[in-house]
């Protein structure tokens, strides 16, 4: 006799909840978009009519994976200009930007993810090369990390006349020429240049990158940082269902979101939660504009960029902790990482739940460590830079610094938490390229054979909840996702191959993934 009714019963599964005891259950029943009950197959299949049944054939389920942080946005971009990741020389990047420039009638070419440290003298390029093969067209070729760019004399010509904003650099020759590198703060000269991609050319690309996330099991992305247009798409995308993604979406500082903030408070919409700054406090290590107490090992007397005053963050703090905001900061350096513990002690005094993300949190000084657990700041970070920096991280920092370099054993030590992320698209998007960095520190070839800075290896069970219930904590809601729990949202992927353990990487996909009891994504 079936006494409960159930929208969709999901039966022969191994379902990870990631609850607080690790329960491991066979079957549950959802309605409304939540899960209503587990139990073993019979018990369940006994209880309840139902509409809708999956059998599982033994395979594993999870909560969706949490991106931490990523951007979709820029992703999106990405994929409508030159795609440059992975080009292997200054060459190859130069031959793209001409297929490009074949096919597409562009008044301004952008190109993205270009990475000297692939290339074979590993030098920043200079812009010689791409003056003489587009001496008319203005060309923009952002780095894989956009931290830097470098652009032509046609782009420069656009600039007018100009000054280098703090925090920035723009790159001159031996005789006062600028090479066409501008690095952090500099990109804001581009601002009103660079065309932006409408919103219908936007649409379709974000569609497809939610695609490929959700074909990877993952369900939610914290978006880090968003202007006020982006933001509208996103929330027009989300109230259409087009978006099935739940997005954790991070202001960036900017007066219109401020506005933004004061009318709506925090912010709502279906998957779409906004109730997050996101502000940079230093570049990139891979750009060196990464802040660091003492000058860079290969770069006597120049310690990096500074991109936020400390009274500039400290009034976003102040104006975060008065409209129950979260303020998240980008701290690479190990002077930026300093000054964001700082200044989250006035969080911590506030309110010991603020939630204060320090994002990246690459270089730590050892006597800084601590104040991760004295202010309560959330460690978020990506695991498979660890393993992509690998190659050159010792060289900009020296051997005594890399002891607090990449350090996520010792940050979640601290902290008792740790949310993990993949800030594509510096990164592929691929979860599983981040749980074996994570707990091996080896890149999906296998290197370095004995793991990057072993040490500071997440077990798979703490990956795994950085990658689930810490993420949700990230982004308070862990009330509603990041477990598999009586009254959470049925939110989950079902694998389609057990979760590889094993110290050499395998691809893995979703066989079939579900938003809130909808299904979303299935491979047949
Ligand atoms: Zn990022």
């Amino acid at each position: 006799m079936k006494t409960e009714s159930a929208d969709l019963v999901v039966f022969n599964a191994e379902i990870n909840t990631m609850n607080e005891n690790g329960d491991v259950a066979q079957a549950m029943a959802i309605r409304d978009g939540k899960v209503i009950e587990f139990g073993p197959d019979r018990q369940i299949l006994n209880k309840y009519s139902y509409s809708n049944s999956i059998d599982a054939r033994g395979k594993q389920i999870y909560p969706g994976f949490i991106d931490a942080h990523g951007h979709m946005i820029s992703y999106a971009a990405l994929l409508l200009g030159v795609d440059l990741v992975g080009s292997t020389s200054e060459i190859e990047m130069l031959e793209r930007v001409s297929s490009y420039k074949k096919e597409q009638n562009k008044a301004v070419i952008i190109g993205m993810g270009w990475d000297q440290s692939l290339w074979k003298d590993d030098a920043f390029p200079d812009n010689g090369k791409l003056n003489e093969m587009f001496p008319k067209t203005p060309v923009c070729l952002y780095r894989i990390d956009g931290h830097s760019a470098l652009v032509n004399n046609s782009f420069i010509g656009l600039l007018g006349d100009f000054e280098v904003p703090n925090g920035g650099a723009v790159l001159q020759d031996e005789f006062g020429n600028y090479t066409g590198l501008f690095v952090d703060a500099a990109l804001q000269l581009f601002e009103g240049v660079l065309p932006k991609y409408t919103n219908d050319e936007m649409k379709p690309k974000l569609l497809e990158i939610q695609e490929e996330l959700l074909a990877h099991g993952v369900t939610g992305v914290h978006e880090a940082g968003v202007d006020a247009d982006e933001l509208s798409l996103l929330d027009e995308m989300v109230s259409s269902n087009a978006l099935k993604l739940n997005i954790y979406a991070m202001l960036a500082p900017s007066e219109e979101n401020k506005n933004f903030v004061r009318k709506n408070g925090v912010y709502r919409n279906k998957s779409l939660l906004v109730r997050s700054f996101k502000a940079y406090v230093d570049g990139a290590l891979g750009s060196s504009g990464a802040l660091l107490k003492e000058p860079y090992h290969d770069h006597p007397n120049y310690n990096g960029l500074s991109l936020s005053s400390v009274s500039e963050l400290n009034r976003l703090r102040d104006f975060c902790l008065s409209n129950g905001y979260q303020l998240n900061c980008h701290g690479i350096g190990d002077a930026a990482v300093s000054q964001i513990l700082e200044m989250c002690k006035k969080a911590y005094d506030k309110n010991p739940d603020h939630r204060f993300r320090l994002e990246h949190a690459q270089v730590v000084d050892s006597k800084d460590l601590k104040l991760f657990n004295t202010y309560a700041v959330f460690p978020s970070v990506q695991p498979t830079h660890a393993t992509t920096d690998q190659r050159w991280a010792a060289s900009k920092l020296g051997a005594e610094r890399m002891k607090g370099a990449y350090a996520y054993k010792s940050l979640l030590n601290q902290f008792g938490m740790i949310a993990l992320g993949t800030d594509f698209p510096i990164e592929y998007t691929n979860p599983y390229y981040t749980i074996h960095s994570a707990v091996h520190r080896k890149n999906a070839k296998g290197f370095p054979e004995k793991g990057f800075l072993a040490e500071e290896s997440l077990s798979i069970k703490e990956t795994l909840k950085g990658m689930t219930i810490w993420g949700a904590f990230a982004s308070f809601q862990e009330k509603e996702l990041g477990s598999l729990e009586q009254g959470k949202h049925a939110t989950f992927f079902i694998l389609d191959r057990p979760l590889n353990k094993s110290s050499t990487f395998s691809p893995n996909y979703s066989w079939k993934t579900f938003v809130q009891g909808e299904i979303v994504h299935s491979l047949d």
